[in-house]
């Protein structure tokens, strides 16, 4: 496949008439070929239009129909070959192994939806059957599925370009979700984004999809995302970058004449709990494991571990040794985009230049659009006065807090904002610790794990990556794993619909072969 800077919409790929911008050499700065002409306000209203049209026909295909054009846009993917991945080293900076274990991973969330399609567990199909004799009232018959919501705009993500990007898990579940996509792409990943686009766009065709099911918008500025959140034929955004951007993107959703959800992944530190009787057991070893965790990937992981809670003692000066020495010897890694790398220098001179911050060590240094890793220090009183510091350094850093006793460090995890995760090293002594902490953690985060870190997150049932603002807008909903389809899903009602009139779901012969709650109980098809 091509790389050739062309929009994609409505089976069609075309060169914009927008402004051009190219795609960036994260590890030299140098523009890369070709040159990717924006969107305009037509090809944006050209795009809507032919998702709302396509939403009927798509909405209403088989879930077998569907988790087929799922399997063939993994297929197509894989069928792209290095290009992909030669494509996106070069725009991300991101290692090949990290790359090759993205795309097993973007491939992979295809095919969990293509299962979560064929389980049907996802229609939720209930059914409260007539009770014509019921006194003082008859019941009437009552039968509820989910349906997708409309066209879902997905805005791709900087730092997964291909697992959350314009095949990536918001795609993914949309379209399982009966959702045609509009995606943006991210303009640090355009070649990236394109050879994606068209995998799915082929198999859109090959499917026989109705054309308006996906389209592929470019753009160096922010008029076609902004439009494309404000086009009332959109009926829910997702999108993963900066509190910022979401909070921009979620104004627009709300100032609408008919508003719609923004699922938003922004901003979380994913505090990580260094409890004493673990400190004591292995803190040399949790130290060395915490710096691998932070520095990943040049720390461009939502769920990396920037805050880290210790109670004083001589039980912590074990750990800070080993981290401080492993920091030292961390590599600078080269980070996604300029303005990334800059925003990450940013947030580390906020830490370095504070007066209560002590600087532990920093990485080796750089070159160019490297960052350089760090490792600060601060004392909970300072913490708790200084909203700053609890602010996300997007890149390799962390920031320890040192507490004077368990009741301080309880505080500190009640100040904070919404995370994504929270992890808790720990050993069976600290377990009365832990069971006080554990109310706290879960009004705060979406996943809390023991004895490792966030960083890694598992595409599964059990999975939940959201949390509250500003991790994400919405906690009550997760972007990874199976239940990510919920956000682009709603209930329909029907009261007494004729059996042939009603979806397959529902209907009394259960053609689907599904699971469904019955006059108050789960049946077995
Ligand atoms: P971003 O600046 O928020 O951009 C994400 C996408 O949204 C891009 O396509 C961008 O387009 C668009 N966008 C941003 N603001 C917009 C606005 N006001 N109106 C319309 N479109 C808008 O995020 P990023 O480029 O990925 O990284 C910047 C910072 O985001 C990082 O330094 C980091 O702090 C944070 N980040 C956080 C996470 C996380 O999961 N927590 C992940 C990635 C990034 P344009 O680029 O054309 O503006």
């Amino acid at each position: 496949m091509d790389i050739r800077g062309e929009l994609l919409i409505g089976g069609e790929a075309f060169v914009g008439s927008g402004p051009g911008f190219q795609g960036i050499e994260a590890a030299s700065g140098h523009p890369i070929e070709p040159t990717f002409p924006a969107a305009t306000a037509q090809d944006l209203d050209r795009a809507c239009g032919l998702a709302a049209e396509a939403f009927t026909a798509f909405r209403d295909t088989a879930p077998e129909a569907r988790a087929r054009f799922l399997e063939s846009i993994a297929q197509n993917i894989l069928d792209i070959g290095d290009a992909l991945i030669v494509r996106c080293m070069a725009e991300s900076g991101l290692p090949r192994p990290r790359l090759e274990g993205e795309r097993g991973r973007t491939v992979g969330q295809l095919r969990m939806f293509a299962g979560v399609l064929r389980d049907g567990g996802f229609l939720q199909a209930r059914i409260d059957p007539a009770l014509p004799e019921r006194k003082p009232l008859p019941r009437p018959d009552l039968r509820l599925r989910m349906i997708g919501v409309g066209p879902v705009a997905v805005f791709g993500a900087s730092n997964f370009p291909l697992a959350f990007s314009v095949a990536g898990g918001d795609t993914a579940a949309a379209l399982a979700a009966g959702c045609p996509v509009v995606a943006k792409a991210h303009p640090a990943h355009p070649g990236t984004s394109e050879l994606v686009g068209r995998a799915v766009q082929k198999a859109v065709a090959d499917c026989g999809l109705p054309a308006g099911t996906f389209a592929l918008l470019f753009d160096g500025g922010r008029d076609i995302g902004q439009g494309l959140v404000a086009d009332p034929r959109i009926m829910a955004v997702g999108f993963t970058g900066s509190r910022a951007g979401g909070i921009a993107l979620m104004k627009i959703a709300a100032a609408r004449p008919h508003p719609i959800p923004v699922y938003a992944e922004m901003s979380s530190i994913n505090p990580v709990v260094l409890l004493p009787g673990a400190l004591a057991a292995r803190g040399e070893a949790i130290g060395r494991e915490f710096v691998a965790s932070v520095a990943l990937g040049a720390g461009q992981f939502c769920t990396n571990p920037g805050l880290l809670l210790a109670i004083e003692g001589p039980a912590l000066d074990g750990f800070v040794a080993s981290a401080k020495a492993a920091m030292a010897e961390t590599a600078a890694a080269t980070m996604l985009t300029p303005g990334i790398a800059k925003a990450y220098e940013a947030g580390v001179s906020v830490l370095e230049d504070h007066a209560a911050v002590e600087t532990l060590a920093r990485g080796r240094a750089g070159e160019g659009l490297q960052g350089q890793a760090g490792l600060f220090s601060t004392h909970a009183d300072a913490f708790l006065t200084h909203p700053e510091l609890g602010d996300e350094v997007f890149g390799a850093a962390g920031l320890l807090v040192r507490c004077r006793d368990a009741a301080q460090l309880q505080a500190v995890l009640e100040s904070l904002e919404g995370q994504l995760t929270a992890a808790l090293h720990m050993v069976e002594a600290d377990h009365p610790t832990v069971r006080t902490l554990l109310p706290v953690l879960e009004t705060k985060v979406g996943r809390i794990l023991v004895n490792g870190f966030g960083t890694g997150v598992e595409v599964a049932d059990a999975m939940v990556h959201g949390g509250p603002f500003p991790a994400t807008s919405d906690g009550r909903t997760t972007s990874v794993g199976s239940l990510a389809i919920d956000r682009f899903l709603r209930p329909v009602s029907y009261q007494g619909l004729p059996d042939a009139l009603l979806p397959d779901a529902l209907k009394d012969a259960n053609p689907l072969k599904l699971w469904r709650r019955v006059d108050g109980a789960v049946k077995a098809p």
